[in-house]
């Protein structure tokens, strides 16, 4: 009998625990979730049918602003990608890249396997035996959409509580001084800001792993995996996407359950009315519960950045990387 039983109900493996034990390939492979060649085609064809349908209208110009642009303009608009803000974009990624590559393994392994075998001995304590349900598509659809749900409420719980709570403001002040979004925005931000994120999502994957693999007595590791690939195909596109400066809208009425790219502009303006505003990243249903939900008019102007007051202080890579530093250093003394 394993150590870990629970009342003499034989312990369950859990598919995050059982690729850790496997040695992790999937995390080492796939994370961080990377601006990868299917995600920026996708990106780049969907932009070009926005080209086409709107006859070169949708894409924004670095001052936020809407504006009919020739095809090459629309896509890699020079003012945009020339931006200095684009350039600080690459030195911040390089760095996150490499911290992300270390944390996204090692919180999975720990908080993701932590919280898989909570709910897993949890549901024991309360239900007692796995009921060993069959694995078939359905259950399996149903162990995505839960999984997409957690991780969606977590990442917005994350979110909320960096813009809510000062001390870490400062850490995700630096992915909101980005002036100008492009594919790479999604990737700044501050390094110590990095396993935050890191750790919301690994728990959010475990505890629906957990409640799955005590539904199937184990057995969903494959699933998983494939729950995994698609998420990172899937994140990977809308976080490009929502950082691109072309305005992919959806229907007022679809905007309500999902959040679409167009929305997060509104998150990265300085503007006071989009102020804390559209905070989660697939759906839209934690957003309307908490009252945060803002469904912008088509072509809304934002403004990109922290507002002209602060915006000098972020301008470089150097201010960026010191920003949180300088503000709790202020905080501390009682200067901020
Ligand atoms: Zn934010
Ligand atoms: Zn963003």
């Amino acid at each position: 009998m394993p150590q870990d039983a629970i009342n003499d109900v034989p312990a369950i493996t859990g598919p995050l625990a059982d690729i850790v034990q496997r040695g992790g390939h999937i995390f080492q492979d796939n994370i961080p979730m990377d601006l990868t060649p299917s995600v920026l085609g996708l990106t780049f064809i969907l932009a070009s049918l926005i080209f086409l349908l709107r006859k070169g209208h949708g894409s924004k110009g670095e001052d936020g602003r809407e504006r009919n642009a020739g095809f090459w303009q629309f896509i890699l608009p020079k003012d945009i990608y020339t931006h200095i803000s684009a350039r600080v974009d690459i030195g911040l990624y390089v760095i996150i890249r490499i911290s992300h590559a270390f944390w996204g393994v090692a919180l999975l392994a720990l908080v993701g396997v932590w919280s898989e075998n909570l709910v897993i001995g949890g549901l024991q304590s309360i239900f007692g035996d796995s009921p060993a349900l069959t694995v078939n598509y359905g259950w399996m659809l149903l162990y995505s959409l839960v999984s997409l749900l957690f991780y969606d409420f977590v990442f917005f719980l994350t979110h909320y509580t960096m813009h809510k709570v000062p001390a870490l403001w400062v850490m995700h002040k630096i992915h909101h001084s980005a002036e100008v979004l492009t594919p790479m925005t999604r990737y700044r931000e501050h390094f110590i800001a990095g396993p935050i994120w890191v750790a919301g999502q690994a728990l959010s994957l475990g505890f629906a792993a957990g409640i799955f693999a005590y539904l199937f007595n184990g057995n969903i590791t494959e699933a998983t995996i494939m729950n995994i690939s698609f998420f990172l195909l899937l994140f990977g596109f809308t976080g490009s996407f929502r950082h691109y400066h072309v305005a992919m809208h959806y229907p007022k009425w679809l905007c309500q359950w999902l959040h679409s790219p167009a929305m997060h502009h509104v998150h990265h303006s300085y503007l006071e009315q989009h102020w804390d505003k559209n905070f989660a990243v697939i759906t839209s249903i934690w957003d309307r519960l908490f009252g945060t939900l803002y469904v912008p008019e088509k072509d809304e102007y934002t403004p990109w950045g922290i507002g002209p007051e602060t915006q000098g202080e972020y301008r470089t890579f150097w201010g960026n990387f010191t920003g949180p530093f300088r503000d709790w250093w202020g905080m501390i003394r009682g200067t901020e």
